[in-house]
């Protein structure tokens, strides 16, 4: 492990994010546009629903994720730190999708008592991998995501 990934695996401090709440077509992306402008911002897009694992999603510069020049480092080191696209995909599909709003209800509640299901933990160790190597790589004061379920917030 270098210098570089020690640090990052390290990182406790809170990484502030701003979280656009919202459903789906609520114009989150012209704001997070706005937004981008801002020097110390990065905006995310929809972090929560795992976009940038996935091999047909796009990027808004209209590159694949893993062939964008900003996203393909930050995915390369999310994958290096153990984090499998797979689950973030498979968990996003499970807890995120329109409807499943008491499911998520639920999960709340099991969080209060330490009673997660294992996928669910696998997908918030891995957002938070994410979030943080995102803060490291593009050296941002504040991100944003727009995942489009206004639970997600929480
Ligand atoms: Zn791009």
């Amino acid at each position: 492990m270098d210098k570089k990934e020690k640090s990052i695996s390290n990182v406790e401090k809170k990484i502030p994010v701003l979280y656009i709440a919202g459903t789906g077509r609520n114009g989150s992306t012209l704001m997070e546009r706005v937004l981008n402008e801002i020097p110390s911002f990065f905006t995310a897009g929809e972090l929560g629903q795992g976009w940038v694992f996935y091999k047909e999603k796009h990027c808004l510069c209209g590159k694949q994720f893993d062939e964008c020049p900003v996203w393909e480092s930050i995915v390369k080191d999310v994958a290096r730190r153990k984090v499998e696209p797979g689950s973030i995909i498979e968990a996003n599909n499970k807890y995120n999708k329109k409807g499943t709003i008491t499911t998520f209800l639920k999960l709340l509640r099991l969080k209060k008592k330490q009673a997660l299901p294992d996928d669910f933990k696998q997908y918030l160790k891995g957002l938070q991998i994410l979030y943080s190597v995102i803060a490291k790589k593009r050296d941002c004061k504040i991100m944003t995501d727009s995942t489009p379920l206004t639970l997600y917030g929480y």
